[in-house]
């Protein structure tokens, strides 16, 4: 018999998320996850994945994957430190530290996980963390669990950070203290103002902690944000994820070697997980090769995206401040913004709505991801089922 207050709990809560329209409805793909997918049967125009530049369907990774299946195998077979440490997976590590100007580089089995692993291998009770508001869910798990002392800074306020940076290290009352930011905030599509980050860290002294997961292979040439800055040997971790430009799955951390030998000894993920496969291992090598050897990918990934984000505002919808590839579309209220998914999907168009709590409450938006593998034919397509929808539900005239 299962336990009366864990169904009572859930039948409260449950219920009360689908009456406030919060209750994430998951739906499954019938297809790769590229530029259009099939849903329930019906062909789609995907603006909602991760898949900056198509690499997931990419079949020189998808070679590189099978050809490391046929050699390796499908699995790792135990943890890095036991012997899942296959030579690709050093291989990754040495094109990531290339990739991103470091001295060296440990992957994990998702950036999720790279976030909960690296900070509280660093961080303790006895330390602060300065924790722009807006950071990704990944980052204020991996600062909870640390122990560390959080602070939280207002979005992107040079001034917050720096009274708040002044302020912990004249208390004393901490021995390192960090910052942390998202390079890119994926909820929005704004930049972090990293050069002033750097200056206030060099300041007091600060741990700088830069998780680049959609700056990565979308700025600086592809290396991402700290690139995009000039900033690659002023920042102590750059954080990465494997998942989105790279196209398949994992996260990293790239930085100064005694740092990675630190996280290869004590951070836990890395002893106490299984290794990412070496299928996912050849392919995200693979994928590292093509952004280096050419940033053809890039250049059609931004000017998709300018191309969408000129549609959408000439068309009178709210995108807000994005500066790189992620186009919110804001809506406000939670239920109208899903309504308007769900007519956007009716229509043609897949473009999931986020709401709290992924943003604050009355900030409900359809977020956009436009793709190097988008075609300007979809990208029309989906902007007259943009016009279409947006006029019937009046959020445009
Ligand atoms: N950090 C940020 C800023 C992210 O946006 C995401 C992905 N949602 C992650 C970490 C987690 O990455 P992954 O999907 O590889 O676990």
């Amino acid at each position: 018999m299962s336990s009366h207050v864990l169904d009572q709990f859930l039948q409260e809560n449950l219920g009360d998320l689908k009456e406030k329209g919060l209750y994430n409805v998951i739906d499954p793909l019938q297809s790769a996850n590229g530029p259009v997918i099939k849903v329930g049967g019906n062909e789609l125009i995907n603006l909602s994945s991760n898949n900056y530049l198509g690499l997931a369907t990419d079949e020189r990774l998808k070679n590189a994957a099978k050809e490391a299946i046929d050699e390796y195998g499908v699995g790792a077979g135990a943890v890095r430190t036991i012997n899942g440490t296959m030579e690709l997976h050093l291989k990754l590590e040495e094109k990531l530290a290339e990739f991103k100007h470091t001295e060296a580089a440990i992957a994990y089995q998702s950036g999720f996980n790279c976030n909960m692993a690296a900070i509280s291998a660093v961080m303790d009770k006895n330390d602060a963390i300065l924790s722009d508001e807006l950071n990704h869910a990944s980052i204020i798990d991996g600062c909870r669990l640390s122990k560390a002392k959080i602070i939280r800074v207002n979005h992107s306020d040079m001034d917050d950070l720096r009274a708040k940076a002044k302020e912990a290290k004249e208390s004393g009352l901490y021995n390192k203290i960090m910052v942390i930011t998202d390079g890119v905030f994926s909820m929005d599509g704004d930049i972090a103002k990293l050069p002033e980050i750097v200056e206030i860290a060099e300041e007091f002294d600060l741990i700088t902690y830069v998780d680049d997961a959609h700056g990565s292979g979308v700025l600086g040439n592809g290396a991402g944000t700290v690139k995009h800055f000039g900033l690659s040997d002023r920042v102590d971790f750059q954080i990465g994820t494997l998942s989105k430009a790279i196209g398949v799955v994992g996260g990293y951390v790239a930085g100064k070697k005694d740092l990675i030998d630190w996280l290869k000894v004590r951070s836990r993920p890395f002893l106490f997980s299984t290794s990412l496969t070496p299928g996912d291992v050849a392919a995200c090598t693979k994928a590292i090769e093509i952004l280096t050897s050419s940033t053809e990918l890039q250049e059609r990934l931004w000017e998709n995206s300018k191309y969408l984000k000129q549609g959408l505002e000439k068309l009178g919808f709210d995108i807000g401040n994005s500066e790189t590839p992620i186009t919110p579309v804001i809506v406000g209220d939670e239920v109208k913004t899903q309504e308007f998914s769900k007519k956007l999907n009716e229509e043609g168009v897949y473009a999931k709505s986020i709401v709290f709590p992924t943003v604050p409450r009355g900030t409900g938006r359809v977020r956009n991801m436009p793709t190097a593998a988008h075609t300007k034919e979809m990208l029309d397509q989906a902007l007259a089922i943009y016009e279409k929808v947006g006029k019937q539900m009046g959020i445009i005239s």
